[in-house]
């Protein structure tokens, strides 16, 4: 595919807007649209989008950051499991300094614990190997994107025989969470942009009865014209009275998504119910290892524990994750709660809505350019 000048990219912008516009003006009332995946929520702050929306369209960021969404609970047993010595902890970065009831892995890891930070399961993997009879739990975190390639090393490591080598899964479906964000009270939700990558393996299907419920779907790619556009279309959409899912990122998502990869996913996760930070426990919205599978599943075969723990008190993530608050609305914002010191998940990861608002809004500080 010829990659388009910045010459053409202005005047795709520009027709774009021309369309939000026109949509807009027809509309004639404040529209809100939620950006659910974090890396539109980067795309946008990074393009400066919203500034470029009619005064009456909205994006609002929602539960889209898988580090974010880890529920408080999952996070203290991490901590709990690498302070015991019991076995070692392998996680992706982001997960390193989100702040447990009582500290983080990061501290943990400084006062002696074990943890190790990976790129991929397969390093986790690889770490077992190197380490016969230590345990290594990998903590499985986010969302369709990312759990096909820990269903593939989960076989991986029962075919193996990899017997050190354990999961404590907390894998995410988003769609249940948009349905779920639809039907709350105290947030008005017109739209979803939904997320690009998700889609990459769900395909279009599984946004059908968030439209039916009446919120348009329009999968969307991440540079800031594929935002603009996603926006157009769904604009157009409410101004028609129609409310259907829409595929904007054609050239990345099947219509269909992977079936090989969903094929993975079921044959070593079921759909279970799954625990969000600030929506709680929402059903069919998680997975959870197979019965067969549990010689590798941290909670039956280490009895590692994840009980619900209330979030911190302060910190407002679960709101900002709602769409209900803006980063900068929470009163620890830039003050108590910055990239170097963060308070909740939202300004830890790379995708959450409190980093991204930080660096790009600025409304935070001199900090981080
Ligand atoms: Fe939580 Fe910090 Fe965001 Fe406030 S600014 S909601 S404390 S992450």
């Amino acid at each position: 595919m010829p990659i388009p000048s910045q010459t053409s990219l202005r005047e795709q912008a520009a027709r774009y807007l021309d369309r939000i516009r026109k949509s807009a003006e027809q509309l004639d009332r404040t529209v809100s649209l939620m950006e659910v995946c974090g890396t539109h929520t980067v795309a946008i702050s990074r393009g400066g989008i919203r500034e470029l929306l009619p005064g009456n369209v909205r994006l609002i960021s929602g539960p889209g950051c898988p580090v974010c969404v880890t529920a408080q609970g999952f996070i203290d047993a991490a901590v709990r499991l690498a302070a015991s010595g019991e076995a070692f902890v392998a996680t992706y970065g982001d997960m390193l300094r989100v702040p447990g009831t009582s500290g983080s892995l990061e501290q943990a890891k400084a006062a002696g614990a074990s943890v190790h930070m990976v790129y991929s399961v397969l390093e986790a993997m690889e770490l077992a190997r190197r380490q016969p009879g230590r345990p290594v739990v990998f903590l499985a975190v986010g969302f369709e994107t990312t759990a096909p390639a820990t269903a593939v090393a989960v076989r991986e490591a029962r075919d193996q025989g990899l017997d050190n080598f354990f999961v404590l899964d907390a894998h995410k479906r988003i769609v249940p969470a948009m349905e779920t964000l639809t039907a709350a009270a105290g947030v008005s939700i017109d739209g979803f942009i939904a997320p690009g990558h998700v889609s990459v393996i769900i395909g279009l299907d599984p946004y059908e009865p968030v439209a039916a419920a009446g919120r348009p779907c329009v999968v969307a790619g991440f540079e800031p014209v594929d935002v603009l556009e996603a926006v157009a279309m769904l604009l157009e959409m409410l101004a028609e009275g129609r409310s259907e899912v829409a595929n904007q990122y054609r050239r990345t998502v099947p219509s269909e998504g992977n079936p090989t990869a969903r094929a993975q996913l079921g044959a070593v996760f079921e759909v279970a119910a799954g625990e969000w930070r600030g929506l709680g426990t929402i059903p069919e919205s998680g997975f959870a290892l197979r019965e067969e599978l549990s010689r590798l599943n941290a909670r039956a075969a280490l009895g590692v524990e994840v009980t619900p723990t209330p979030e911190l008190p302060g910190c407002r993530c679960g709101e900002v994750l709602q769409g209900a608050l803006e980063p900068w609305e929470c009163p620890l914002f830039g003050h108590d709660c910055t990239p170097v010191r963060p308070q909740g998940p939202c300004m830890v990861s790379r995708e959450g809505s409190c980093g991204i608002a930080y660096r790009f809004s600025g409304r935070g500080g001199d900090c981080c350019g």
